[in-house]
């Protein structure tokens, strides 16, 4: 029986082509106790080989993380398993809005210690006593309040590109600090004022809104679905946007548009720009904002000292690379001295 992946990424995007099928990309979350995370990843895999299915999936005692891609075709099927496990039954899919049949070009279902990784130690409060779901049509006549803080649970990298009207955007590398500074700010007013949050999916809200109550917050609000549901709440019952620019997603597009609006800057040259790319050296791969300019200019890269590095012979190449622990340890996601326009 196989569990793992045989084929690799090139592979598959040769095999994804001539297929040319439609594909479904959409994510969604659960927090419930699973006992066995092993097994229930195993079980995972083989339905979803079996099904076609691509994507990374997240497995741990607490629940399950997945952002998947589903042949269209097999839309039905893969429901009808999903509502056949207890817990995700009737879940809520978020499904993008721009469809891309490459978003995903592997399976791989993981397990791990947490979800999401978010640094809390759970056993401190109850993740189950949430903040109030509101749905797109709430939640744009919430935001009017004066009364309201909204506030984005995301990293700087992401609220950068796109972010609702008026929302505080904590600059954070990680949601454990935005936590803080968050509680921070708004410690005279956990009585009066409405605390509104919003992430990518809803999933980081899920654990923030339990936090933000059990440290004494009176009203505590998340947006359900995240900015990719409301995106499709607002197209599909005619609401007013708040939101402006691109919703940061985590699959190689790294960005669903939702306005026309360009609300940050290459931060190379700073021209307009909200398209993220990552370093073309290997040992680098720092996440950053390139405009089609300085991309060719740069060669993809983020400094003068990468491009030198890319064009050093591969095995020059692995050779710098080794005993360098994972690059991403090495930059803080989407900081360096390097880029003159990131502030
Ligand atoms: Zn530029
Ligand atoms: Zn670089």
């Amino acid at each position: 029986m196989q569990l793992y992946n045989k084929l690799s990424a090139k592979e598959r995007e040769t095999l994804l082509e001539q297929a040319g099928e439609e594909r479904l990309t959409l994510s969604f979350y659960q927090y419930a106790k699973i006992g066995n995370p092993h097994l229930f990843r195993n079980h995972l895999f083989i339905a979803w080989h079996e099904q076609d299915v691509l994507g990374r999936i997240y497995v741990a005692h607490e629940g399950i993380n997945a952002q998947l891609s589903v042949p269209a075709k097999r839309f039905k099927e893969f429901k009808e398993f999903l509502d056949g496990i207890y817990f995700l039954k009737n879940v809520r899919l978020n499904i993008a809005i721009e469809q891309d049949l490459k978003s995903f070009l592997k399976l791989k279902v993981k397990v791990r210690d947490k979800i999401v990784a978010d640094g809390l130690n759970d056993e401190t409060f109850d993740v189950t006593n949430k903040g109030i779901h509101v749905d797109a049509s709430k939640f744009n006549e919430l935001i009017e309040d004066p009364n309201v803080v909204l506030v984005d649970m995301r990293n700087h990298y992401e609220s950068e590109i796109g972010h609702f009207k008026n929302a505080v955007t904590p600059d954070v590398d990680t949601f454990r600090d935005s936590l803080d500074i968050i509680e921070e700010d708004l410690k005279d007013h956990k009585e009066d004022k409405k605390l509104v949050m919003y992430c990518t999916g809803g999933i980081r809200c899920e654990k923030a809104s339990a936090y933000y109550k059990h440290k004494g917050f009176k009203n505590v609000f998340q947006l359900e679905g995240g900015i990719i549901e409301y995106a499709r709440q607002v197209e599909n019952q005619g609401l007013e946007n708040k939101f402006i620019g691109k919703n940061f997603v985590f699959d190689h597009r790294r960005g669903e548009r939702i306005t026309e609006d360009v609300i940050s800057h290459c931060h190379q040259c700073g021209e307009p720009c909200d398209t993220h790319t990552n370093c073309a050296n290997e040992a680098c791969h720092l996440l950053f904002i390139q405009c089609p300019k300085c991309e060719a200019a740069m060669e993809n890269c983020c400094s003068e000292e990468c491009i030198e590095i890319i064009h050093l012979p591969e095995e020059e190449q692995k050779r710098l690379r080794q005993g360098i622990p994972n690059s991403n340890k090495i930059f803080k996601k989407g900081r360096s001295e390097k880029l003159k326009f990131k502030k």
